[in-house]
């Protein structure tokens, strides 16, 4: 097996047609156009030129697939200057040649350790990083015992997060695919919001009409949290019935072609007190100064705080424990965190949401969420199903 290097070689690569034009009919296994690859190894690449490592492992699957467009559930990615090593036991080998046509694939047999040995050695390595937050101690320690002797392992943070932030136009359209999909399925499920249906099958209708739409996944496990309930930010659904005049907190996201959406809807089974209404516009109105004050420049932190201030002002400033918002892409949760600490500048290309939530313990809470796309002149909210409070008769409520 010879590990020389490998120049990648754009003519003998698949023509993946245009940039929105996949995935292609009857294309089983869809992919971006091989050239977002290149550019995205281009950029890694400089990206450990400024952190002084000569080789890198990737392990992370949201980078893994990122980089390599390999979404096997595992296998190691060694991307070195002048060459670029997709590592997978025999599970994976037609799968990784296909998706990962940058790529030399190379098979191993378990221990991993002897082929890294003839990699490291046929690519005379005398240092390799690793993501410091992903690989456990007892994994590093093996690659110590066992390649100590060959390479210097050295910890770096994460590389790849920084380039996921940017969104291409290609991995937009997938967030908006899957936004779309949760959308339309949590129009459908509607009706079904009413006094007597149990949180868990609410969230089972509400998954179910997302796969069938087209979802190869839950972004997370879907939240319902009703009634009291409402007052746990993250309360996954339990079997609680929803009752008239509960607040329902209902937050969910699809996952499509490897992308992941984020949305929050607060509704009232029935019509809502003086006080469910007044936290509700008070939630909104924070969300509206937010969504308003998103554009290029901004820092993730100011963002926060603007929305902060809203709820702060009306004393409820202890009720909002969270941070405002979330980067989101192959992962739900991914930088920046609209937050206190994120300094961050916002940029165009950047999917954030924006979930100002209020929690009164005993009495319920309000969360609502959109997934934003920031632009070169603000922002593009790509939420877009039912928001507002009351449900009325004719479809859904008691
Ligand atoms: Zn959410
Ligand atoms: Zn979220």
């Amino acid at each position: 097996m010879s590990l020389a290097i490998q120049k990648f070689n754009r003519k003998s690569r698949p023509n993946r047609g245009q940039l929105y034009g996949y995935p292609r009919e009857g294309e089983f296994d869809p992919q971006p156009p091989g050239d977002i690859y290149i550019k995205r190894l281009e950029q890694f690449r400089a990206k450990m030129d400024t952190a002084g490592t000569e080789a890198a492992i990737i392990l992370k699957p949201e980078n893994r697939a990122y980089l390599s467009g390999f979404d096997g559930s595992a296998g190691m990615l060694l991307i070195t200057r002048n060459s670029a090593l997709l590592l997978v036991d025999f599970r994976y080998i037609e799968q990784a040649k296909h998706q990962a046509p940058y790529f030399q694939v190379i098979q191993y047999s378990q221990p991993l350790s002897e082929t890294l040995r003839t990699v490291f050695l046929d690519l005379n390595l005398e240092t390799v990083s690793f993501e410091q937050d992903y690989v456990t101690w007892e994994q590093y320690e093996i690659w110590a015992n066992k390649l100590g002797d060959l390479v210097e392992f050295i910890p770096l943070p994460d590389l790849t997060q920084k380039l996921r932030m940017l969104k291409g136009p290609e991995e937009i359209e997938l967030v908006r695919q899957a936004a779309s999909i949760a959308d339309q399925a949590f129009l459908e499920i509607l009706p079904l919001l009413r006094a007597g249906i149990s949180e868990r099958d609410l969230a089972v209708e509400l998954e179910y009409a997302m796969r069938r739409r087209g979802a190869q996944g839950m972004a997370f496990e879907t939240i319902v949290a009703s009634g009291p309930r409402a007052s746990y930010p993250h309360g996954t659904a339990t079997e609680r019935t929803l009752q008239t005049g509960d607040l329902v907190i209902i937050d969910f996201g699809a996952v499509y072609q490897g992308y992941c959406s984020d949305c929050t809807r607060t509704v009232c089974i029935g019509l809502p007190t003086p006080k469910q209404q007044e936290v509700y516009n008070l939630v909104q109105k924070a969300q509206d100064v937010a969504l308003k004050a998103i554009s290029p420049g901004i820092t993730a932190a100011e963002v926060d705080a603007i929305a902060r201030q809203v709820i702060s002002e009306q004393g409820y400033g202890e009720n909002f424990g969270h941070s405002l918002g979330h980067g989101v892409g192959r992962l739900v949760h991914e930088e920046p965190t609209l937050g206190g600490k994120d300094q961050t500048i916002l940029k165009a290309g950047m999917v954030v949401t924006v979930e100002p939530g209020v929690y009164l313990p005993g009495w319920g809470g309000v969360r609502i969420e959109e997934l934003v796309l920031v632009t070169d002149v603000g922002c593009e909210i790509l939420t877009h199903c039912r928001k507002g409070l009351t449900i009325t008769s004719e479809r859904g409520g008691p």
